[in-house]
């Protein structure tokens, strides 16, 4: 296992918390949030658009350490694309991260991996992390099918990336049967995901770059089970949607590995 990967706790906020909610969210996570706690792991929140100024604002004048960036991302560079938002203009407003293919964008916007593809591309080009979201649906797992599913899936997320592009990725393996539903994937069957995605990036792109990437697991993680997710060799963070919410259980997620003993 290599723990030289910094962990990473990311609150998807999904379509919750108007700006000022927001910064006031923010302001509750800065304040119980210690230096060992940053030291120990990364701590993100993934925003709406209209929220990203005001924390961007917030973040820079108190100097916090904690990361900020967007759900979704254009695939596009600029133009004529009516309600789009580039990765130009969020990596102008300080985005570290962009959430590409949740499943939520699979189901109601019809994306693609083609789509989910071009727009990691897309947040590379500007400097920005995409977070590339893969899992299977509850009938695939249902017939075993879990872990060619999800490998295909990162396959196609991936097409074309060079070693470099690969590197600079963070996956999150979400099980969509385990999103926003309180089943939450077993440590042993998270890991076998998890453990199988990066043996595939191994083969693919070389055990260095296999050894970098960060493979987060979501899906109902909360601070009760955390410490027992994070405790598997091949999952290194969490993308939190429901419990990021309530900024209490998502520092007390962060701290994880003081539950963890
Ligand atoms: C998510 O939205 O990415 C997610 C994992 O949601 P939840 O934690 O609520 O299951």
């Amino acid at each position: 296992m290599s723990r030289e990967r910094t962990p990473l706790m990311a609150g998807n906020w999904k379509m919750n918390l108007n700006h000022l909610e927001g910064v006031a969210h923010v302001q509750r996570m800065a304040f119980a949030l210690k230096g060992e706690d940053y030291d120990a792991c990364e701590v993100v929140v993934l925003t709406p658009f209209t929220d990203l100024r005001s924390i961007q604002v917030l973040v820079e004048a108190d100097k916090l350490r904690i990361g900020y960036g967007s759900q979704d991302i254009s695939r596009h560079a600029q133009g004529a694309y009516t309600g789009e938002v580039s990765g130009a203009m969020l990596a102008k407003l300080g985005c570290s991260y962009a959430v590409v293919g949740h499943s939520e964008r699979r189901q109601y916007h019809g994306e693609t991996n083609v789509v989910i593809n071009a727009k990691a591309k897309a947040a590379l080009a500007n400097g920005i992390t995409p977070i590339i979201c893969y899992g299977e649906a509850l009938e695939i797992r249902e017939a075993g099918d879990q872990v060619l599913f999800s490998l295909g899936q990162v396959a196609e997320c991936l097409e074309g990336f060079t070693p470099e592009e690969a590197s600079s990725v963070v996956l999150a393996y979400e099980p969509i049967w385990a999103i926003g539903t309180g089943l939450t994937a077993s440590p042993t069957d998270a890991q076998e995901v998890c453990g199988a995605t990066r043996g595939w990036l191994a083969e693919h792109f070389g055990s260095d770059v296999a050894d970098q990437i960060r493979i987060l697991y979501g899906g109902s993680m909360k601070a009760s089970n955390v410490a027992s997710l994070m405790a598997q060799p091949d999952i290194d963070g969490g993308l939190v949607g429901g419990a990021s919410l309530d900024p209490d259980e998502f520092v007390a997620m962060a701290r994880y590995r003081l539950a963890a003993g």
